[in-house]
């Protein structure tokens, strides 16, 4: 029986309840991804990690030699999903070599090193001696790239490509348990990023979504004085053909020389804005930057610096203490602030978390309520949202075709929009003129002028 090093380098003893990683039969690998873009963005540089020592990948419905899930530990709900998957692998493919990392496996390290199946456990920081210990196993030299190196991030098979440009968080706000795993703030030299957008924009890719944990950190540990409005300015100017997006931002962020940078015509019209509750006790309680009042300022300094500005949120429902009153508060203010999308998230309760220890609870039955009257009125505004762009020429980056023989992609201002199959134009920015809704997604036919001008 083989035995791998546990995260200290140690043979541990739970690896000796694990089977033999040899003999590789192919040395195929497939990576299954839970949570936000940054584990997405993660989960290729480990794809590109282990093509360099060799491996290659297969896709689902093949049974690969080593199997590895990049965990997400943001809800109960994420964790449960994480051991169910690794469950699953193991019954349905026990000869796999089964490796799990990301949030949830810095968090639970020994929990599930204790599954059955599982050759190995380790945190985001610690790929380069898993590589070696996979590499070691299957008797093949380790890859010439190590972890901290950015290099051709491929992200195949998908249309949009994530550029990480920050990681880590110290905002410790109550209820969230990611800083204590992904750690302190650190930000990725500019160059260094533009030199990946460079070459995903070689690979093909027509839109890059810039991602970080906290990405409005962005330059506060680096010595060149450099924030996250430069970061948007440069990769605007890489090609003008090239759609830019942001991801998740925290509201006070958005100031003015980031909504400045955001009035190039290649960068998305749209923020992500979480804001969690509306309430000002509850904020208090979460240990946000902000009051509702702040958060309202923020929206409208939003609207008079873009053009029709998509603004979608997060909200939790359920924190505890949340009182009847509390929860209208944040209904009111979503009816009002026009956001283009929410999405709402029960309140999930983190061990080591601040908010762990805060009582109430609120009881299951009446989050439950709560959350079906958020759905329902995100629901509302994203379908009134998406009407505003009836009948208009709309640019989209189609993704994918559907069983449906629909293909589907996102528009400037994030509305999904449909129109017929045509394999030619995934992938590429291709101006749609809209005809029909469907709830929150539009139907549109490409014009005979596909990558004109668009008006979204
Ligand atoms: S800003 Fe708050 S919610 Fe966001 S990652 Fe940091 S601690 Fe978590």
């Amino acid at each position: 029986m083989l035995v791998l090093p546990d995260c200290a380098g140690r043979n541990s003893p739970f690896s000796q309840r694990s089977h033999s990683l040899l003999p590789l039969r192919s040395k195929t690998f497939q990576i299954e991804t839970l949570g936000c873009k940054v584990n997405q963005y993660d989960s290729q540089r480990l794809a590109e990690m282990l093509e360099n020592a060799g491996f290659s990948h297969v896709p689902p419905g093949e049974t690969p030699d080593l199997w590895f899930v990049n965990t997400c530990t943001v809800t109960h709900a994420a964790d449960r999903k994480a051991r169910q998957l690794i469950r699953r692998q193991n019954r349905e493919a026990p000869r796999s070599g089964i490796f799990v990392t990301g949030c949830y496996a810095t968090l639970e390290k020994d929990l599930i090193a204790g599954i059955d199946g599982v050759n190995g456990v380790y945190g985001p920081d610690e790929w380069d001696r898993m590589l070696e210990a996979v590499c070691s196993q299957a008797g093949t030299p380790p890859p010439g790239i190590r972890s901290s190196d950015f290099g051709l991030n491929c992200f195949r098979g998908r249309a949009r490509a994530c550029v990480k440009i920050q990681d880590g968080c110290d905002a410790f706000c109550s209820y969230c348990i990611v800083p204590h795993v992904r750690g302190r703030p650190r930000s990725r030299p500019l160059e260094d990023a533009l030199e990946e957008g460079r070459r995903m924009i070689g690979h093909g890719f027509r839109e890059l979504v810039l991602t970080g944990v906290h990405l409005g950190l962005y330059g506060r540990d680096l010595s060149e004085s450099v924030e996250l409005a430069d970061v948007v300015s440069a990769f605007a100017a890489l090609d003008r053909h090239v759609r830019i997006r942001l991801s998740s931002l925290e509201g006070p962020e958005a100031n003015g020389r980031l909504l400045a940078a955001m009035t190039s015509p290649n960068v998305c019209p749209h923020l992500h804005l979480p804001l969690q509750s509306a309430d000002a006790e509850v904020l208090r309680a979460m240990g946000r930057s902000y009051g509702p009042v702040e958060f309202y300022d923020v929206l409208e300094t939003v609207r008079a610096a873009l053009p029709d500005p998509a603004i979608s949120t997060d909200i939790i429902v359920g924190f505890p203490g949340e009182s009847d009153r509390a929860f209208r508060n944040t209904l009111e203010f979503c009816e009002n602030a026009g956001f283009s999308r929410i999405h709402v998230f029960n309140y999930s309760p983190r061990p080591n978390t601040v908010a762990y220890g805060i009582a109430p609870r609120i009881d299951q039955a009446t989050a439950g309520r709560r959350s079906e009257a958020l759905r329902s009125l995100a629901g509302r505004l994203g379908t009134e949202w998406a009407s505003k762009f009836l009948g208009r020429n709309l640019r989209v980056l189609y993704e994918k075709t559907e069983p449906d023989g629909w293909m589907c992609g996102y528009s400037d201002r994030y509305v999904r929009v449909k129109a017929p199959a045509d394999a030619a134009l995934l992938g590429n920015l291709t101006t749609t003129s809209v005809h029909r809704q469907e709830g929150c997604e539009l139907m549109g036919r490409i014009g005979e002028n596909a990558t004109g001008q668009s008006d979204d």
